[in-house]
């Protein structure tokens, strides 16, 4: 029986830069080998956006493996039983893959294969593809670490490589399955970006030749963002580009430090999963535990863009017609679920993680647990939708273009429609209630609420000490400005008062 190397594409879709590929390449015979699994896809957080996004790059993968002379073997189904049935045709000599920090899912389908290749005597070599690191003891010189292998040189792809001859044994390169064939929901997202390597060269190179040179100044405003940003969120979440490969790039056109900062988070918070599972299902913080509460029906009009909050309500709707929007407005879209409507950061942290074709359990889960203010280690952010709207989109524009029941409203009424008396409402075309919902809280006095009954929490007893240790296990070590630990602004530092834990910030 033939001797291969089995090389396991997960969310590493690509070819250049990528050292299982290479390590297996060294040794011998390979078979590059992607499955799809339909259990990952039927999980809450996965969509058929994000597939088609996975479906694109694989497609591209295929291409660029064939004209290495291996094409991309693709199987449906459950890992063990493919490689199992692999083995009914070769011998797998070693499995070579990427490490990967994903959901609760792929964390425990990868200690089952684990189990499975020891009791087959199959050795999986694991790589590190990002900054994140295995089995970390402390965070301490953590970010020296992220510079030591950002620094490494990226691999180019191999040359032609040694690969199971097609012809020789039935391996048959498998095709991919449609959405439905997976069982996902209908997911219409006309404004998705296109996957695949191409795509992702195209959009780091526009950004560091030009798109980059507004990347400060336009990344708060929805209005901006979509073009200053720079757009690699899908492209590092699947792997089409290598971390590192886009640190380089960005540092030899001498990309904007602010950006390069953004990639250091990207492996930060993705630590924090790495390290500690289980915060993808429970508040950091014990103290917050219960606090929030499962609310379906404001869940529903919060994730349908029917909050009777305008801007909100755009900024709900564009995600839905596009599959990203810029982080101030994820973050509003999450402060607003869990301080004014109160709803537990998993219920509308799961509505997201199925909106973002970026989709990435560790930066998400981690991000949604911040703004929700269950860290117990950063600032609470309240966000006011009306001033954030004002802030952002000063002209209304965003607000007319994504909810057009309002196309009508006057600028002075257009994030506050119900100031608007009956008369101005029926001049309008809007009348609320009929035509576009009031709104579903007071958000000033909800958002009093809310900070009363989180900041009661943080005087509780213990709370501080719990803190210090979530701050010991997770927080950046960096001092400066523009850490992630805090995310707190210059201005806010300076309001900090001595002996208080964390402060509270309206914005
Ligand atoms: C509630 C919430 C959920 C989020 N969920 C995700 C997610 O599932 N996947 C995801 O990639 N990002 C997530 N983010 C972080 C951030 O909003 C996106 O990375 C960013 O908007 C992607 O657009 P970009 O590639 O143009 O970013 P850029 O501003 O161009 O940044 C470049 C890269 O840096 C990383 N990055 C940027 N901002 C952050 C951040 N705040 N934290 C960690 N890494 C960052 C991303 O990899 C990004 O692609 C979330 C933020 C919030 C508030």
């Amino acid at each position: 029986m033939d001797a291969v190397h089995v090389v396991l594409f997960k969310r590493d879709l690509r070819v250049h830069d990528h050292r299982p590929l290479r390590e297996a390449a060294r040794r011998g015979r390979v078979v590059p080998l992607a499955v799809v699994e339909p259990e990952l896809w039927a999980q809450l957080d996965a969509s058929a956006r994000q597939w088609a996004f996975c479906a694109e790059s694989l497609e591209e993968l295929q291409r660029e493996l064939t004209s290495l002379g291996v094409p991309l073997v693709v199987r449906v189904g459950e890992i063990i039983g493919v490689l199992s049935q692999l083995q009914g045709h070769l011998r797998i000599e070693g499995l070579w893959s990427h490490e990967e920090t994903g959901n609760g899912w792929t964390y425990a389908r990868d200690r089952a294969l684990t189990h499975w290749l020891r009791t087959q005597g199959i050795p999986w070599h694991q790589i590190p593809q990002t900054g994140v690191v295995r089995a970390l003891g402390t965070r301490d010189g953590w970010a020296r670490r992220w510079e030591e292998r950002m620094g490494q040189q990226p691999l180019a792809a191999p040359g032609h490589l040694q690969g199971h001859q097609l012809a020789l044994a039935p391996l048959p390169p498998g095709g991919l399955p449609t959405p439905e064939e997976l069982g996902l929901p209908p997911d219409p997202c006309p404004g998705r970006q296109g996957g695949g390597r191409a795509a992702g060269l195209e959009v780091l190179s526009s950004f560091l030749r030009e798109r980059g040179r507004g990347y400060v100044k336009g990344l708060s405003s929805p209005l901006t963002a979509g073009h200053c940003c720079s757009r690699l969120s899908p492209h590092l979440a699947f792997g089409t580009l290598s971390m590192r490969e886009v640190v380089q790039a960005s540092r030899r056109s001498g990309g904007p430090k602010a950006f390069e900062e953004r990639l250091h988070w990207h492996c930060h918070f993705m630590q924090k999963l790495e390290s500690e599972p289980e915060l993808e299902f429970r508040d950091a913080h014990p103290a917050y535990a219960g606090l929030r509460i499962t609310d379906p029906e404001r869940l529903a009009a919060w994730s349908e863009g029917r909050t009777g909050l305008p801007f909100v309500d755009a900024c709900q709707r564009a995600l839905m017609a596009e599959g990203w929007i810029n982080f101030r407005m994820r973050a509003l879209l999450m402060a607003v679920a869990s301080y004014h409507l109160w709803i537990h950061w998993r219920d509308s942290g799961m509505v997201l993680a199925r909106r973002f074709v970026d989709y990435e359990p560790g930066i998400h889960w981690m991000q949604c647990q911040m703004q929700a203010g269950t860290t117990g280690i950063n600032t609470v952010r309240v966000y006011n939708p009306v001033k954030q709207g004002l802030d952002h989109d000063p002209a209304g524009e965003y607000v007319r273009r994504w909810v057009p029941e309002l196309a009508g409203v006057p600028l002075a009424h257009l994030h506050t429609p119900w100031n608007m008396t009956v008369a101005e409402q029926e001049a309008a075309g809007c009348v609320l209630g009929e035509h576009y919902p009031l709104p579903i809280v007071d958000h000033e006095q909800a958002a009093r609420e809310a900070r009363e009954r989180v900041w009661g929490v943080r005087k509780g007893p213990g709370f501080r000490q719990q803190a210090d240790a979530i701050q010991e296990r997770h927080g950046s070590r960096r001092s400066g400005l523009a850490t992630p630990r805090s995310g707190v602004s210059r201005r806010s530092r300076r309001k900090e008062s001595p002996g208080q834990l964390a402060l509270f910030e309206s914005i």
